[in-house]
C-alpha cells in the first residue's frame, strides 16, 4: 500500500474500493471520513460509515487509545508506519466479527488511516465457506431433483435448473417467496406451515404438494424441507422438490384397481369396508345390507364354462345395479357374492321392496352362448332397525349376520330372502362351536363318533335283512349331537369328507363277522351319504379301499342319497353313481317324495327307494293313494321299495298289503348299538330241523326285534 497518498481524496475512492481489505480513515477522536466498500461490509454499516465513529464499529482489544499512542511515536520515529492490532468488527447483524486491525497516523497528524480484515481463522473459514457454496452449487446442479435454498427464512435465494423444469419457471420466478406461490392453491397453505414449523423447531418436514405449472398443468410433487445456520437466529432452509406425478399416477390406479373388482367393474369388498366406515363417520342412518349369493352357481360355472360364468356375473352385476338407486353401493363381494348397501333408508317396507325386485331381476333368463340360463339367488338381509343391541353394527357384524340370514335362505330352499335376527345368530354361534368340537371329533377318531344301526326287515317274511347306519356323536362337553344338527355343519365346513369316511369304515367293521353266521350270509348295510360326498373325486375309490378292509363284497352296501343330492347336479351324479354302482353297493334314494326326483334319471339308474316317513306317517285305511302311486311307479321302473319311518302295526299292515317288501322304523326298532345287532343276526340262524328246512322262514321280527 506504498502507492497510498497521504493526501487521499474522495477521487480515490474507486482505487480504494478495490482493495480486498477494509479501509477507513477517520479522526484520532473515530469519526470517519472515508471508508472502502470492504470495511463497509466487514464493519457492516449499511448506511454508509462516513460521519460513523470507529471506534464504536471496531473494538480494539485493549481499546484504542495505547494503539493509536504507538502509532503516534512510531509516526513521530519515522520508522514503523502502522501498528497492529486484533479487535472485534461490531456488526447489527451478528455477535462480532473478529479482525485484524492496522493504525497509522496520517502525514497531517490529525487524522489516522485505519485497515481491518477478517483475522485468519475467519479467513479460513470464508474460503471453506466459499468452497462448500461451490459444492453446494455443483451439488445442486447435479441432483435429480429441484433444490431451493435460503439462508433466511421461507423466501428462497436459490433454485436450481431442476426446479425450474418442475414448475415450468425461470429460476427468478421461484426467488422470494414465488416457490410457495405456485403450489396449487390447495397446497400452499400446509406447505408453509410446515416450513415455518420446521424454521421454528429445527426438524425436517415432507409433504406431498402440487405444483401448477406456467401452462396450467398440476404436477405431484414431494417436497422435504431441512433447516440450514443457527436455530433461533438465522434459519434458513434446504428444500427438495421430487417430482412424482408418475409415481402418483400409478397409485391412483393402484388404488383404483385395490377398491375395484377388475370382472364386473363393481366396487369390492375393501370399497365396501371404506365405505360402510364412511356412511357411519358421516352419521346418517345405519345402511342397510343385503347379502346377495347366486343358487348353484357352480353347476352353471361347471356345465357351461368359465366363460359363460363371467358372462354371467356381469349381466347379475349390472341388473343389480339397476335395482339399487344412486345413494347405494352394489359390491362384488367375491366369488358369485354381491352385496347391496342401501343407505338412507326410511323403513323395512324398501329393504323388502329392493330384495324383491333383486330376487325378480336376477331370475330372469339370461343368454349365454346360444342357450339361454335362469339362475336364482337368495339373500340375506341385516335391516339397522332391527339390530338387537340396538346400538350401530359395524360393518364386520352387519356383514357377518347378513351372511348369516343368507344361509337361512339357502336353508329354507333357496331363491328367497330372509332377515337376520338374533335367533339365527345363537345358531350360528352354535354352529361355530359343533364345527370345532366335530373336527376335533373326527381327528381323534376316539370312539366319540360312532355308529348305530337300525334294522330294515322284510315285511313278508318278517325276517331281518339289513339295517341302516347312522352316525351318532357324543361330544364331551355339547353331549349328544342329533345328525340334523352336525351334518349341516359337516357339509358346510367340508368336514363331511373325513366325517364320510369314518362312518363308511366303522359301519362296515362288523359286517364280514355277521356275514359269516348262518342265514345272514347277505345281510347289507345302508349308509348315507351327503351330496358332498358325490362330489368327492376319489369317493368310488375310497369306498373299493373300505370294502377290501372291510373283507366284504359290494353287494353287502347299501348307499343311501337324497333326492337332492342327486338332482343338485345329475349327470355329474349319475356317472359317480354309475362307478359306485359297478363296485357293487345298490344305490337307495332316502327321503323319496320329499324332492323332486327326475324319473328318467330314475330310469337310467336303478335304485331303491325309500318312501319317506311323512308319507307313511300319514298313512290310514282311506289315505293310501300316495304310497300306491310309488308303489306303482317303482314297480313300473323295477325299483325295490323300502318304507322308512314305520311305527305302527296298523302301519305295517297296510305297507304289506300295497306290497310293500321291506321297511324300517320304531316299530321294529330304533337304531341301536353294534352289540344290539349281534344279538339280531345271531337269531338269524335257522332253527335246528334239517329235514324240512323252509327257506326265509323266521320268527315274526316284532317278537324279538321291537
Ligand atoms: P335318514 O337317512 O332318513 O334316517 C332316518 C332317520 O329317521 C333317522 O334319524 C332315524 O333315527 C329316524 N327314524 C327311523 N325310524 C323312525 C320312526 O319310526 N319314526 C321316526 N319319527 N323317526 C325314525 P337320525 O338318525 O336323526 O338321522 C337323521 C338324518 O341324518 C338321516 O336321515 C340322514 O339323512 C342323516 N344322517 C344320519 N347319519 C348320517 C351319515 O352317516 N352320513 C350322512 N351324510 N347323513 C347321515
Ligand atoms: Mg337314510
Ligand atoms: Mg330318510
Amino acid at each position: 500500500m506504498t502507492a497510498l497518498d497521504p493526501g487521499l481524496g474522495v477521487d480515490d475512492q474507486s482505487v480504494l474500493d478495490l482493495l480486498p481489505i477494509g479501509v477507513v480513515v477517520c479522526t484520532v477522536s473515530g469519526t470517519i471520513s472515508l471508508a472502502n466498500r470492504v470495511a463497509e461490509s466487514l464493519l457492516g454499516g449499511g448506511g454508509g460509515l462516513v460521519g460513523r465513529d470507529c471506534w464504536e464499529l471496531v473494538e480494539i482489544s485493549g481499546g484504542q487509545l495505547p494503539i493509536i499512542d504507538r502509532a503516534r511515536r512510531a509516526a513521530a520515529s519515522g520508522r514503523v508506519t502502522a501498528i497492529e492490532a486484533t479487535g472485534t468488527a461490531r456488526r447489527d447483524v451478528d455477535a462480532g466479527l473478529p479482525v485484524a486491525v492496522t493504525v497509522r497516523v496520517m502525514p497531517d497528524a490529525e487524522r489516522l488511516l485505519v485497515t481491518a480484515r477478517p483475522s485468519g481463522e475467519e479467513l479460513r473459514q470464508a474460503v471453506r465457506l466459499r468452497a462448500t457454496e461451490d459444492r453446494f452449487e455443483r451439488l445442486a446442479t447435479s441432483v435429480p431433483a429441484g433444490i431451493l435454498s435460503s439462508d433466511f427464512g421461507m423466501r428462497a435465494d436459490f433454485a436450481n435448473e431442476q426446479a425450474s423444469a418442475i414448475f415450468g419457471l425461470p429460476g427468478e420466478d421461484l426467488i422470494g417467496f414465488g416457490w410457495l406461490d405456485h403450489l396449487h392453491h390447495d397446497d400452499s397453505l400446509a406447505a408453509e406451515a410446515a416450513v415455518s414449523d420446521m424454521l421454528a423447531d429445527g426438524i425436517e418436514r415432507a409433504f406431498p404438494a402440487r405444483v401448477v405449472t406456467a401452462g396450467g398443468r398440476e404436477r405431484q410433487v414431494r417436497i422435504r424441507v431441512a433447516a440450514t445456520g443457527t436455530l433461533g437466529r438465522d434459519v434458513g432452509f434446504v428444500a427438495t422438490v421430487e417430482d412424482v406425478t408418475e409415481n402418483h399416477d400409478l397409485n391412483e390406479q393402484l388404488l383404483v384397481q385395490a377398491l375395484q373388482d377388475p370382472l364386473t367393474g363393481l366396487p369390492n369388498r375393501t370399497a365396501l369396508w371404506e365405505q360402510f366406515g364412511l356412511a357411519l363417520r358421516e352419521g346418517r342412518t345405519q345402511p342397510a345390507v343385503l347379502f346377495v349369493d347366486l343358487d348353484d352357481f357352480k353347476n352353471v360355472n361347471d356345465s357351461l364354462g368359465h366363460t359363460a360364468g363371467d358372462h354371467l356375473l356381469n349381466v347379475v352385476a349390472d341388473r343389480l345395479q339397476r335395482c339399487a338407486r344412486a345413494s347405494d353401493l352394489v359390491v362384488r363381494f367375491g366369488g358369485d357374492e354381491f352385496v347391496l348397501l342401501l343407505r338412507d333408508v326410511p323403513d323395512r317396507a324398501v329393504v323388502d321392496s329392493v330384495a324383491e325386485r333383486v330376487l325378480a331381476a336376477i331370475s330372469e333368463p339370461i343368454g349365454v352362448g346360444g342357450t339361454e340360463a335362469v339362475v336364482t339367488a337368495s339373500i340375506g338381509i341385516v335391516w339397522p332397525g332391527e339390530s338387537d343391541t340396538g346400538e350401530g353394527l359395524d360393518v364386520e357384524s352387519s356383514v357377518r349376520d347378513a351372511d348369516i340370514a343368507l344361509y337361512q335362505a339357502k336353508r329354507l330352499g333357496k331363491n328367497r330372502a330372509e332377515s337376520f335376527d338374533a335367533n339365527l345368530r345363537d345358531g350360528s354361534v352354535r354352529r361355530i362351536g359343533i364345527a370345532a368340537a366335530l373336527r376335533r371329533a373326527i381327528d381323534a377318531d376316539n370312539g366319540e363318533l360312532t355308529v348305530h344301526y337300525q334294522p330294515i326287515v322284510d315285511l313278508a317274511a318278517g325276517r331281518l335283512v339289513g339295517m341302516e347306519a347312522m352316525a351318532r356323536w357324543c361330544d364331551p362337553e355339547l353331549g349328544p349331537v342329533a345328525p340334523v344338527d352336525f351334518i349341516p355343519v359337516a357339509e358346510e365346513t367340508g368336514l363331511i369328507t373325513p366325517l364320510a369316511r369314518l362312518v363308511l369304515r366303522r359301519a362296515l367293521e362288523p359286517v364280514a363277522a355277521w356275514r359269516r353266521l348262518p342265514g345272514a350270509e347277505r345281510i347289507f348295510v345302508a349308509v348315507n351319504m351327503s351330496a358332498l360326498d358325490l362330489r368327492e373325486p376319489l369317493l368310488a375309490q375310497h369306498v373299493a379301499e373300505v370294502l377290501d378292509g372291510a373283507g366284504i363284497p359290494g353287494d353287502a352296501l347299501h348307499l343311501e342319497l337324497t333326492e337332492s343330492a342327486v338332482m343338485a347336479d345329475p349327470d355329474q351324479a349319475l356317472s359317480m353313481l354309475e362307478s359306485l354302482k359297478a363296485l357293487g353297493p345298490s344305490i337307495a334314494i332316502d327321503d323319496f317324495g320329499t324332492g323332486y326326483s327326475s324319473l328318467a334319471y330314475l330310469h337310467r339308474l336303478p335304485v331303491d327307494i325309500k318312501i319317506d316317513r311323512e308319507f307313511v306317517a300319514a298313512l290310514d285305511d282311506e289315505s293310501t293313494a300316495l304310497i300306491e302311486a310309488i308303489v306303482a311307479l317303482a314297480g313300473a321302473l323295477g325299483l325295490p321299495v323300502v318304507a322308512e319311518g314305520v311305527e305302527t302295526i296298523e302301519q305295517a299292515d297296510i305297507l304289506t298289503r300295497l306290497g310293500v317288501p321291506l321297511a324300517q322304523g320304531f316299530l321294529f326298532s330304533r337304531p341301536v348299538p353294534r352289540e344290539e345287532i349281534d344279538a339280531l343276526v345271531a337269531l338269524l340262524a335257522p332253527p335246528p330241523t334239517p329235514k324240512d328246512h323252509v327257506e326265509g322262514a323266521v320268527p315274526d321280527p316284532s317278537a324279538h326285534l321291537s
